[in-house]
């Protein structure tokens, strides 16, 4: 990414103290959003990472990794998957279980929509715990399915989600622009 790139994008996201709980600082990407070139810019470099890494699917994270998702799928000329929290899909699902700092959640995938042979690269704007992109990835691979990398926009290096999702990555990258 050239500096101009990485200047305009970092321009575009705002940081918001305290929300949506106290001691949060909440990584808001509108600003991004509403910046064609900005969107543009982000989404062209995403899709060349799925070329990189030779994905053939794309699983966008609830709700942030629809929006960058859904238009790197279609530049890179792959298939999205929606990865949604528990309840929300019609069809059968997969469903795998994580931790949180306090409870536990659950998100599920359409059960027929990933299979053997395929390589996933999974996407969305933030990495904090890496609770979510780990989950994610155990989906993945109990459908039977290859992991290509996981590309967020952001990763919170301080909640230490890279060093988390290690293990689960198995070596695939995961690549923070
Ligand atoms: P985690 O499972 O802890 O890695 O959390 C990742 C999910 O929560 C992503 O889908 C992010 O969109 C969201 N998230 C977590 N922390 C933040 C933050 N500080 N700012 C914006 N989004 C966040």
């Amino acid at each position: 990414m050239t500096v101009g790139t990485q200047e305009l994008l970092l321009s575009r996201i705002r940081d918001v103290a305290d929300y949506p709980k106290p001691g949060v600082m909440f990584k808001d990407i509108t600003p991004l959003l509403a910046d064609p070139e900005a969107f543009a810019a982000l989404t062209g470099m995403l899709a060349a990472l799925c070329e990189r890494h030779e994905a053939t699917k794309i699983v966008g994270l609830e709700a942030r990794g629809f929006i960058l998702g859904a238009p790197v799928a279609v530049r890179a000329g792959l298939g999205f998957i929606p990865v949604r929290k528990a309840g929300k899909l019609p069809g059968a699902t997969l469903s795998q279980a994580y931790e949180l700092e306090y409870g536990q959640a659950e998100i599920e995938v359409h059960a027929e929509d990933l299979r053997a042979g395929d390589r996933v690269m999974v996407i969305d704007d933030v990495l904090a715990t890496g609770g979510t992109a780990g989950a994610s990835l155990e989906l993945i691979r109990r459908a039977g399915a290859d992991v290509a990398g996981v590309a967020v926009l952001m990763e919170l290096g301080f909640l230490g989600g890279r060093a988390r999702l290690e293990p689960a990555l198995r070596g695939a990258p995961l690549e923070a622009l």
